[in-house]
């Protein structure tokens, strides 16, 4: 079983993209210790934990707990990750993270964080945050790093992805602000699609070079060809429950707290048929989506998104749509230019 616990909701971030209300609410050891055992009693020999927030390093004493925990289940293999803005990042956890092999994701906007990334006092934090990616690049170098941008700063996310691939980053993504207010138009969406068409002649430069770096957006529309896989396989709330800070468990994150998409407990377990009713009624999609040509390359299946912009999991919002069919389209232009300039490279990338 995979679990994510959502360890605060606090943060010590005010990002302009927050859809997050900081409330100073923190799960205690007993609701964390609980969903381990949980998982644990599920019967499988693997457990994969997520820490999430708000931001989960303002817990760090909780995140040595529970791993100091799981190791009296000496028959269950663990796998840990992390969800953070990275600002308290330090030596001492990260060697910790090293050494108990704990996936690092650190959110980052690159140049946009001067406008979106604030702390509380409202003062933007763009060298803390490269001081703090420098840092955990040093203890793991493949971490992956999520950027995200709104209207106002799509015209500068060529340069902050050019930033962040600068400091050393290898692996990203990046996010579009997606609260239904963010207000997003023709004009900023086709001034995106410019910026990720100069990204791709970016990474299409590396790659020449023997210098890969992977846009995950990229990689997962020409992987659903190359491989002829689907692009997104979450299955919500099936694979991998969010645990609330109070352990009342949700299908993801958009849902919690609200009462009717609650399917259990830490005390009680997962309530299994109420799991299995909010999955089913994840399945649907709208009708304008049934003939696109796209749509096994589009990520327009995920509930919880679709749910915090449309009020509704079987709906996609304007702006998803065109995302995706502006990284579809931007994807295959870098990808044929690839196979054009090193079909082997290409191959062993993406084939192979
Ligand atoms: S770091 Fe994450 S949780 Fe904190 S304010 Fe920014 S978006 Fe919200
Ligand atoms: S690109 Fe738009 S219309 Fe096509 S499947 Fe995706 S959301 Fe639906």
């Amino acid at each position: 079983m995979n679990i994510s616990l959502i360890l605060t909701k606090q943060c010590n971030l005010r990002c302009r993209y927050c859809f997050e209300m900081h409330e100073n609410v923190y799960m205690t050891e007993a609701t964390a210790l609980k969903a381990l055992d949980m998982a644990v009693s599920d019967g499988g020999k693997q457990v994969g934990v997520s820490f999430f927030g708000g931001e989960p390093l303002l817990c760090k004493p909780l995140i040595y707990k529970c791993v100091e925990y799981s190791k009296r289940f000496s028959e269950i293999q663990f796998s840990w990750n992390m969800t953070t803005n990275g600002l308290l990042l330090d030596d001492e956890f990260l060697r910790f993270a090293v050494n108990e092999k704990i996936e690092i994701a650190m959110s980052h906007d690159g140049l946009m964080s001067r406008v979106n990334r604030l702390d509380a006092g409202g003062k933007e934090c763009l060298s803390a945050l490269d001081e703090k990616l420098r840092l955990l690049l040093q203890y793991l170098p493949g971490a992956f790093i999520m950027a995200t941008t709104t209207p106002e700063t799509a015209g500068t996310v060529y340069d902050s992805l050019k930033h962040l691939i600068d400091v050393g980053v290898k692996r990203f993504n990046l996010a579009v602000d997606s609260r239904p207010c963010a207000g997003w138009d023709e004009d900023s969406m086709e001034e995106l699609s410019r910026q990720l068409g100069m990204l791709g002649d970016l990474i299409l430069e590396k790659f020449c070079r023997g210098e890969d770096v992977y846009f995950n957006p990229f990689e997962e529309k020409i992987l659903s060809v190359t491989k002829d896989r689907p692009c997104h396989v979450c299955k919500l709330g099936m694979r991998k429950p969010y645990v609330d800070w109070d352990g009342k468990i949700y299908p993801c994150i958009q849902f919690g707290g609200i009462p009717e998409y609650q399917m259990g407990s830490v005390a009680e377990g997962v309530d299994v048929s109420r799991r299995e009713a909010v999955y089913r009624s994840s399945l649907k999609s709208p009708s304008f989506c049934e003939d696109c040509a796209m749509k096994k390359r589009c990520v327009n299946d995920c509930a919880c998104l679709n749910f915090q912009q449309c009020g509704d999991m079987a709906q996609v919002s304007g702006e998803q749509c065109a995302y995706q069919r502006i990284l579809i389209t931007r994807a295959d232009e870098m990808a044929r230019k690839m196979l054009e300039t090193d079909e082997a490279h290409f191959v062993k990338r993406y084939i192979s």
